[in-house]
């Protein structure tokens, strides 16, 4: 693993895939799951992608055993707190961790419960490594027709503005792309412009460029992905007229197939256009990565290290910290 001494940025990380997979193991046995291993390495592959995956839905499908295992207020904070060890040891500088409170409410915990068992954890992570800063987004879930979970994804933006400045920093969308028009989630980001919650939103992943536009018109001020926008070059002109941070994520979108391969990634192309693009992992575990291996796979792609710096750059900007701390980090830069 190589390093780069540079503050390093995460604004793309999801909780539920990127737990270390000892930990995932050691609950899948206390909580008594089954699962088809008997062993640590027969379990692993278990919430990893598998080479040659067909598409993001089979990708999400390797959230199940994960989701399973974090019920407990307990799980969640254990996971959390390790996750920002892990994320200290890469040498990242600041990281937003993401996850929806819904999943984790099949057993006793409510969504509340669940962010506050999250943010017993960063917590803890925060005081075992003061060299970081990391904050939290709450996802609301697209699972199917919006009328399915639009009672819960309310609430999640209720809570995303109960917690604000608490540890909690924005909102999310995230889930299934391509069964329901994005823009059906309207009134989700809706109800979050009228509560002045910052708002990013995944789309343009598996989708095309349609659904990037959907998200902007969403008053977002970052898109999750979003690399199928390079599609609509006067979409790319609206992007770009808005300053909009793109949370691009390179190894997901090769191992989802929602691009062939590294060289087929739009990524540099958005970059050259001028658009702001960010360098994030999704996620640890599920793609078996870390930042390094990203910044690894943009050296490849063609951008120098003045780009990394650039993307940086981009990733301060976009963050949802406090301005002053953004003023901080670029000056470190
Ligand atoms: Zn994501």
């Amino acid at each position: 693993m190589s390093t780069y001494d540079l503050p390093k940025f995460d604004l793309h990380l999801h909780l539920d895939g990127s737990i270390l997979p000892e930990t995932a193991w050691e609950l899948v046995q206390e909580q008594g799951v089954a699962v088809e291993a008997t062993t640590l390495e027969e379990f692993i592959p278990l919430i990893m992608v598998p080479k040659g995956c067909r598409d993001v839905n089979q990708c999400l499908e390797r959230f199940e055993i994960p989701v399973k295992i974090m019920q407990e207020a307990s799980a969640l904070t254990r996971i959390t707190k390790e996750l920002i060890d892990w994320l200290a040891e890469t040498g990242i500088a600041y990281a937003e961790i993401r996850f929806a409170p819904q999943l984790h409410t099949q057993k006793a915990l409510t969504q509340k419960d669940a962010i506050e068992a999250v943010l017993v954890g960063l917590e803890m992570g925060l005081s075992a490594n003061p060299d970081i800063k990391v904050g939290i987004i709450l996802c609301a879930m697209v699972f199917g027709a919006e009328t399915i979970n639009m009672e819960a994804n309310l609430e999640t933006v209720r809570l995303t503005k109960e917690y604000l400045g608490k540890g909690v920093v924005a909102l999310d969308l995230a889930g299934a792309e391509g069964i329901v028009p994005l823009s059906n989630f309207a009134p989700v980001f809706d109800l979050a412009k009228e509560l002045s919650v910052p708002r990013t939103c995944h789309a343009g992943d598996s989708q095309g460029p349609d659904t990037v536009s959907d998200a902007l018109d969403f008053g977002v001020t970052r898109v999750g992905h979003g690399h199928h926008i390079y599609e609509d070059l006067a979409l790319c002109q609206r992007a770009k007229d808005l300053g909009i941070v793109f949370e691009v994520c390179p190894t997901s979108n090769v191992c989802c197939q929602t691009t062939e391969n590294y060289n087929t990634h739009y990524m540099k192309r958005m970059y050259d256009f001028g658009l702001k693009v960010t360098v994030n992992t999704d996620n640890m575990t599920l793609f078996g990565i870390d930042i390094n291996d990203e910044y690894d796979r943009c050296l490849e792609m063609g951008f120098t290290y003045d780009d990394l710096k650039q993307m940086i750059a981009n990733a301060i900007e976009g963050s949802f910290m406090p301005e002053e701390d953004k003023a901080e980090f670029l000056a470190k830069l």
